[in-house]
């Protein structure tokens, strides 16, 4: 029974009956005419949550990090100097493979809880009279720390300098469950996977792929093969797969589509703002605090919230799930003993998200926190009732 419990991490997410029923499928032929008719539909609908027109999108059987592989591979070179911001786990996990493939990489240190820094960028590239930096990297919504980093942003400072560098975006944890806008903010790569927003299995390292990317693919030359967007988009043309796709994710990837899209794009993601905002109303009924630094650097996706001083996160999330079933996330990298992190994407209602809260306060009081039992509750279930017409 407890496998009932919906778990509270922030990805792999919820996988919804409906699209679990969706990925249980028979073997067919990839080969057999008829493919492309199921594959062609998925990939021109994928466009519309990313927000692309002008882009490709690109599947890959992999996890998000294998679309990181693919992404930076395809379109650079050894010793290419790029330039990232390190604000958490997933922006240190990409640098770091950006450094394991040989590129030059140009850290900007910065605290974790605060967002992409567009300012710096801008001094950085416009002193950049050369263009030596080929791309700029950043996490829309880094996982470890709960915040969402300002593309638009990042797109105006590289615009200030006339800078030609890519722009790549890490949008695992954020993309079908907050606003995504690739044309919009000039997003040459954009990075996804299956198992988050779009609910569905692990498997799918989900991209997007620009113009801009796919002319400066041409002259890459970091080594890839398995990954090569060549050989990927030339087979999608015709609609088809240079190997065997992944068949069950692909049927899933339909049914989460047209689920997105019966809910409406811009109704999910209200859902996961009002979600969100109940998990913090909780957060504050607690007298804790979240590990993002401000409000407009709150995730709709995930909450990272600090434990009180003297308190072990771990023993926390351990004690939630051996007494009551029940996962959270733990704190990554330097956070880890001291915060623990609540997933709020994906296949959740405001019902699941109060099962939560009301679990993890159960552990709080069993660990003697200095909290009142129902207290974050009652906060999210005030802000809730007031909200609920507007999710009807
Ligand atoms: C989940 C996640 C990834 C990818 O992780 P995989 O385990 O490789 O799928 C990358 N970036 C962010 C921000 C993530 O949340």
């Amino acid at each position: 029974m407890f496998d009932l419990n919906p778990v509270f991490i922030p990805g792999p997410t919820n996988i919804p009956d409906r699209l679990r029923h969706a990925m249980n499928v028979q073997t067919r032929d990839h080969r057999a005419p008829d493919f492309v008719e199921t594959f062609a539909p998925v990939l021109r609908d994928t466009k519309k949550v990313f927000g692309t027109e002008h882009g490709q999108v690109v599947f890959f059987p992999a996890s998000g990090t294998g679309g990181w592989e693919a992404g930076i591979t395809n379109t650079l070179s050894a010793g290419d100097k790029v330039l990232i911001a390190r604000y958490g786990m997933f922006s240190h996990r990409w640098i770091d493979l950006c450094q394991r493939h040989g590129l030059d990489v140009h850290i900007i240190e910065c605290a974790w809880g605060s967002g992409a820094p567009a300012q710096k960028f801008a001094e950085i590239l416009n002193a950049d009279k050369q263009h030596q930096y080929k791309a700029v990297m950043v996490t829309h919504n880094e996982t470890a720390t709960g915040v969402r980093s300002d593309i638009a942003a990042v797109r105006a400072a590289m615009d200030s300098a006339s800078h030609p560098a890519l722009l790549m975006v890490d949008c695992v944890s954020s993309l079908a469950s907050m606003p995504f806008e690739m044309d919009n903010w000039g997003v040459d790569i954009a990075v996804a996977g299956s198992q988050k927003g779009f609910m569905l299995a692990t498997g799918m390292a989900i991209l997007g792929v620009s113009q801009k990317a796919q002319a400066a693919m041409q002259n890459a030359k970091l080594a890839r093969a398995f990954f090569d967007f060549r050989d990927m988009l030339k087979a999608n043309a015709s609609g088809g797969f240079p190997y065997t796709p992944p068949l069950q994710l692909i049927y899933g990837m339909r049914e989460s589509l047209a689920m997105l899209f019966e809910e409406g794009l811009e109704n999910v993601y209200s859902r996961h703002h009002r979600l969100a905002e109940g998990v913090r109303q909780a957060v504050a009924a607690w007298d804790m605090k979240l590990c993002a630094q401000s409000p407009d650097l709150y995730s709709d996706t995930v909450s990272a919230i600090y434990v009180p001083a003297g308190f072990d996160s771990n023993k926390l999330t351990n004690h939630a799930f051996n007494t009551y079933a029940v996962s959270f996330g733990i704190g990554l990298g330097e956070m880890n003993g001291k915060a623990f992190r609540i997933g709020h994407l994906g296949a959740l209602t405001d019902v699941m998200v109060l099962s939560g809260l009301a679990a993890i306060e159960m552990a709080m009081a069993d660990l003697n926190y200095p909290i009142q039992l129902g207290s974050g509750v009652a906060a999210a279930q005030q802000y809730y009732r007031s909200t609920a017409q507007k999710s009807a």
